[in-house]
């Protein structure tokens, strides 16, 4: 099978309009991007889908295909866009149009439905890869459904709610049966609000896979609601970690560990002041937001860096973290070294770091360990240091997915 995704987002919008400003839903912004590129990488998650025809109003399709040839990231598979049509089933047809001739099967998509979860998309897969023509998928309605007389004022009667569902997208389809439906519905003048009822007019059959709640249709102003989630906080850890060589007495910086001079102890070489738990500190911080390390921010080939106090790269970094919405919340250091030892000046340098960070001392662990005369340390030729961070960051995208919960 070869399947592409139909991403519908050629609505106008216009029962939304007053609530939104004019902008159609599709376009309204969510976590940075306009919502239907949600559904575009929701699909584009799905390693069964091959590629993405996106279907906007004929006025934004321009300005869309710059957006979308500027993403970061991209999308990661191919796409096309075209212009869609006056109702639903015409901008389906143009759709169906734009997909590559190998594609014999099609996912299609309202952008207005921007909660779908992989996994559904990948229940709707799974059906057409057993055969099936059409796939939908399917909730229990949670209301009871009347029929009502054709102006609406009269019950008429109250089907069995045992055998209804309320249908969501995507749907499914091989191309061929699909695109046989469009050109009838055209000629005969059919008028359908889904994909699945052109196929179920042609006498096909349509299985119902199960959809999900989370998986409504944005269309009234209390909706839009559910777009303005809240700041997510999320707990993250970095790791640094640093290696500085020993030199010989005197050709080297003397040793400083987290900004407190180590009387005694050997040089070491370096191009800053040479502070090692410092450095892996810093790294440790960056870790927390994915902030590159200090190699790439400080490159060792600045000469204003010659000789800088760590702490001053330090700072730098906890601007850093706090730009990018990270609270430090915990640190433990392990420093690894034959010699010096690094028990008698513990305390001080956890008071430094208290100080630097603005974290309480209960909240920096420092630990020494020696090698037991192994490797490089045990044979006094230098010293390296571990830290790891924790830290709370304030996100607007969630950090994990979210696994939605099937309904039915
Ligand atoms: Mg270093």
């Amino acid at each position: 099978m070869h399947i592409e995704a139909v991403v519908l987002a050629a609505g106008q919008g216009a029962r939304l309009r007053e609530a939104t400003g004019g902008t159609p839903k599709q376009f309204l912004p969510w976590q940075g991007e306009p919502l239907y590129i949600r559904s575009a990488r929701t699909l584009a998650r799905c390693a069964r889908v091959r590629g993405l025809v996106f279907v906007f109003p004929e006025a934004d399709v321009e300005a869309e295909k710059r957006r979308l040839n500027t993403l970061q990231p991209d999308l990661g598979l191919p796409w096309r866009a075209v212009a869609g049509g006056a109702r639903r089933q015409d901008s389906v047809r143009q759709g169906l149009a734009a997909l590559s001739d190998q594609t014999d099967t099609v996912l299609v998509h309202d952008a207005a439905r921007p909660f779908a979860s992989p996994e559904l998309i990948n229940r709707v897969i799974d059906a057409l890869e057993q055969g099936a023509e059409g796939v939908v998928p399917g909730i229990m309605p949670a209301d009871t459904i009347k029929h009502v007389s054709a102006d609406g004022s009269t019950v008429e009667s109250t089907p069995d709610r045992d055998r209804l569902t309320a249908v969501q997208t995507p749907q499914g389809f091989s191309v061929a049966i699909l695109r046989e439906a469009h050109a009838r519905a055209a000629a005969e003048a059919w008028e359908a609000t889904d994909d699945a009822s052109l196929l179920e007019r042609c006498g096909r059959t349509v299985r119902v896979v199960h959809g999900e709640r989370s998986n409504s249709k944005i269309t009234s102003p209390e909706d839009l609601i559910r777009l303005e989630r809240p700041m997510e906080t999320v707990f993250v850890t970095g790791y640094g970690y640093d290696v500085h060589r020993y030199t010989e007495k005197g050709r080297g910086r003397p040793l400083r560990l987290g900004g407190i001079p180590i009387p005694g102890a050997p040089d070491v070489s370096a191009h800053s002041d040479g502070d090692v738990l410092l450095h892996a500190l810093a790294d440790a911080v960056l870790g927390c937001f994915a902030g590159g390390d200090i190699g790439q921010l400080f490159p060792d080939s600045d000469p204003a860096l010659e000789g800088i106090n760590s702490a001053i790269l330090l700072d730098e970094v906890w601007c850093r973290a706090t730009a990018a919405n990270v609270r430090i919340t915990h640190l433990d250091i392990t420093v690894i070294a034959q010699i010096p030892p690094v028990a008698p000046h513990r305390e001080a340098i956890r008071k430094n770091l208290s100080r630097l960070t603005g974290l309480n001392t209960s909240c920096i662990s420092l630990k020494a360990t020696t090698e037991e005369g192994l490797g490089f340390t045990g044979e006094r030729k230098g010293i390296k240091v571990a830290v790891a961070a924790s830290a709370l960051r304030l996100s607007g995208a969630p950090a994990h997915r979210t696994i939605l919960r099937s309904d039915v």
